[in-house]
């Protein structure tokens, strides 16, 4: 290190990292404007059960709304937020605007359907989860079982210990638990029974399988009955075809959800679709949705 590179620059002034390091401060710093200019806003996705169509919940997908890029997608800023930090801010900032915007709906007295709201592990690390989303639960006077949790199952594993006593904090609540993106990881279904979680979300990589290949299908089907015989809930995500669909309902899968029952779409839209359901419960079906 020191040395000369032969092109006349030093190594370890790297102008490529200078800017790296450069655009990444001002990303951090675009993207706490963004948060103070209330600029970061919920996508709502349908889950629906695969046999009566009926609306179970909504995924809450956090966007970006910048003046001049337009709709920025998560995966563009939460990464770089849970480097710097931000994740937390911007997690607080998740449940606050679910618990809000489920009271709003409440007000118009629309149907209440719960909304499930994905943590980052570094907000678990940082603690005070269940705190927060207890607080604001209160606030708008929202009994807990219209909040669920998504956790990823590599960030389940990650802090084991730290998180045990914060699932269980937030099972204490009423909050239901869900394992996101499950088969991406490394866990077992019997670590996952011991952490009591409620609900498997099986990764869209293994739905995009399904119909291409038995494998794929045989793979599922051992998810569903395991996920079964332990007593917790199998939701498919991105679900993009009827094929797909009629898979998952003959192997007993119990929820999905994407594209081909609706794109993630905001709260105003949302509320329309609520408007639609007959009150309390309501069937929600493909041909419903498409415009
Ligand atoms: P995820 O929690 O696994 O969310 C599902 C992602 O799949 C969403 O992407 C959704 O739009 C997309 N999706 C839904 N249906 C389909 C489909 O049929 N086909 C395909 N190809 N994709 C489908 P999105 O909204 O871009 O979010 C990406 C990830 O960003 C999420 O993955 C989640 O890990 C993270 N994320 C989103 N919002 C938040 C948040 O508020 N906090 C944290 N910590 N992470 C978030
Ligand atoms: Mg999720
Ligand atoms: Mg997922
Ligand atoms: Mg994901």
């Amino acid at each position: 290190a020191g040395k000369s590179d032969g092109k006349g620059q030093y190594r370890f002034f790297d102008p490529s990292l200078y800017h790296q390091i450069k655009s990444r401060t001002l990303l951090k710093q675009h993207l706490i404007e963004a948060i103070e200019r209330d600029q970061l806003q919920l996508y709502y996705q349908p889950r629906v059960d695969t046999h009566s169509g009926q609306l179970c919940s909504m995924e809450a997908l956090v966007r970006w709304i910048h003046p001049e890029q337009g709709v920025i997608p998560p995966l563009d800023f939460i990464p770089m937020a849970e480097s710097n930090g931000l994740i937390v801010r911007i997690g607080e900032l998740v449940i606050a605007q679910a618990c809000a915007q489920l009271a709003q709906w409440r007000a118009q007295a629309l149907p209440l359907v719960p909304i499930s709201v994905n943590v980052s592990p570094k907000q678990f690390s940082h603690g005070g989860i269940h705190r927060h989303l207890e607080a604001q639960l209160a606030r708008h006077q929202l009994p807990a079982s219209l909040i669920e949790v998504e956790i990823t199952e590599s960030a389940m594993l990650g802090e084991h210990e730290s998180i045990l006593a914060q699932l269980e904090a937030l099972r204490a609540l009423g909050v239901k638990l869900h394992v996101d993106d499950f088969g991406t990881g490394y866990s077992s279904l019997s670590q996952l029974q011991k952490l009591k979680m409620d609900v498997l979300k099986v990764d869209k990589a293994f739905t995009s399988q399904l119909g291409l290949s038995t494998e794929g299908r045989v793979f599922f089907q051992a998810i569903v009955s395991m996920a079964h015989a332990l007593g917790m809930t199998v939701v498919a995500e991105g679900v993009e075809t009827a094929g797909q669909l009629n898979i998952l309902r003959d192997l007993g899968c119990n929820e999905v959800q994407g594209y081909y029952i609706a794109r993630p779409m905001p709260a105003q839209d949302m509320a329309g679709l609520l408007q639609q359901l007959p009150s309390g419960k309501g069937q929600v079906h493909p041909e419903h949705l498409d415009q």
